[in-house]
């Protein structure tokens, strides 16, 4: 897409006209008055995630305990059939991708399975910014085979606390490094890593690599086939818009079926035995056989409606949409704010940011609660981060040009200094 913006109201209203994917907006729950840039960190509701949560809620009330063998076991075989709806997203095959727990217990299920250290090969190799349920899940699973963290977990810290250049990883891949474990793209500073380079390193030194993609999914795009790590994780709550606690998802590489998981339950047995309720173990080989116990179908069915929306819209448009509208955001941001304090935190190359802008001000946090107050939703990270998302699903120019309207009257007014500088729990 062009890349010649303009001031003025007049152009975000031209760019809603030509939006291919502005009607997906009228699918979502907007409020009036509220501006939604917070969709990295849980997406808007649909209309059809509800739906489809409702005919999970018709089929329990008609059905009772046989909702799990309707329309072909297609409730008993969920996470299979989840898994079909979202391999296209992330460039997998269906049996390699399995719906569980949460983001922190598919790195446990992942590290439990494919973590084999040796005397000499025992370390886990990490990074310094990363989410830190990754980190306190990679301690906790070098301590259950007996490592102290402070040796087997290997951290590379990030430039200036930001930064990280592909080669910074690969030189860490020294020989007693048996797994990695980064994530593609950043929570807080938005870089996208380049991860057929690291993984394509990784291979060659004989480490198990795993990517967690829980700022990538929905917001770039993946092909896990042709970068082929040995396993990925992700949740469903972000830019996939699954809803609030939706379940964690899981990349099993084929290569590793046969491996028996490390977090072993029932529901990772084969269909055929699972009911004949042995107490030996008979695990699946696929991704599936890594599901551990009943899988929870009233927060998966919000998944179902989600995923349909965006393979309707297709990664390769929304990725489009999102790169143009956030260019279009820091134009504005550059023109309208930069004398007042305000700077871009993220990188600028297209191939290096991901689905969010990272305005970074001194008083950041008590600009977020200001923003807050006026109706735009985004989200503070320490020290100085104010994350706005403008997502391709459910964003529209002009919302964009209106937050860049309220931001400055925010600042020319200084009305952020009627909020306290404590923070709050969540926000
Ligand atoms: C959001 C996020 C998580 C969330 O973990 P849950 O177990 O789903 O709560 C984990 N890791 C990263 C990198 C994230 O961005």
């Amino acid at each position: 897409m062009e890349k010649h913006f303009e001031d003025g109201v007049e152009y975000p209203k031209k760019m809603d006209n030509n939006d291919k994917l502005g009607h997906f907006r009228h699918r979502f729950y907007l409020t009036k008055g509220v501006i939604n840039l917070c969709g990295n960190s849980l997406g808007l509701a649909s209309k059809d995630a509800e739906e489809s949560a409702m005919v999970m809620m018709e089929h329990w009330k008609e059905y009772g305990i046989r909702i799990w063998g309707l329309e072909g076991s297609k409730y008993y075989l969920y996470s299979e059939y989840l898994a079909g709806l979202m391999a296209p997203i992330v460039g997998a095959e269906k049996d390699e991708i399995a719906v569980i727990g949460n983001t922190t217990t598919t790195i446990h299920q992942a590290i439990s399975t494919l973590y084999k250290p040796t005397k000499e090969k025992y370390k886990i190799l990490v990074d310094d910014i990363n989410f830190p349920t990754d980190r306190y899940a990679v301690d906790g699973q070098v301590r259950l085979k007996g490592y102290d963290p402070k040796d087997a977990v290997k951290v590379v810290p990030a430039v200036d606390g930001k930064f990280f250049d592909e080669d910074m990883f690969i030189e860490a891949m020294t020989d007693d490094v048996a797994l990695i474990l980064l994530p593609a793209v950043y929570y807080r500073t938005a870089q996208v890593v380049d991860m057929k380079k690291v993984t394509e390193a990784a291979k060659k030194r004989n480490i198990i690599i795993g990517w967690d993609l829980c700022h990538a999914v929905g917001a770039i795009e993946i092909d896990l086939n042709s970068l082929d790590p040995d396993f990925a994780v992700w949740c469903t709550y972000k830019y996939l818009n699954g809803g609030p606690g939706s379940p964690g998802a899981i990349y099993c590489n084929k290569r590793h079926f046969k491996t028996l998981p490390g977090l072993t339950g029932w529901f990772g047995s084969k269909n055929e035995t699972q009911f004949l309720l042995r107490q030996e173990f008979d695990h699946k080989q696929d991704a599936s056989g890594w599901q551990i116990g009943t899988p929870g179908l009233l927060s998966m069915a919000t998944i179902e409606g989600a995923l349909k929306i965006i393979l309707q819209a297709g990664m390769g448009n929304m990725r489009k949409k999102s790169l143009h509208i956030t260019a279009y955001f820091m134009y504005l941001i550059e023109k309208k704010l930069s004398s007042y304090g305000f700077t871009i935190g993220n990188l600028r190359d297209d191939s290096k940011r991901g689905g969010h802008i990272c305005l970074e001000h001194d008083e950041g946090y008590r600009i977020s609660l200001a923003l807050i107050a006026r109706g735009v939703i985004g989200d503070f990270r320490d020290p100085n981060v104010i994350r706005l998302t403008p997502t391709a699903l459910y964003t529209s120019y002009m919302e964009v040009y209106q937050t860049i309207d309220i931001l400055l009257d925010i600042v020319k007014t200084e009305s952020y200094k009627e909020f306290q500088v404590r923070r709050n729990l969540v926000v």
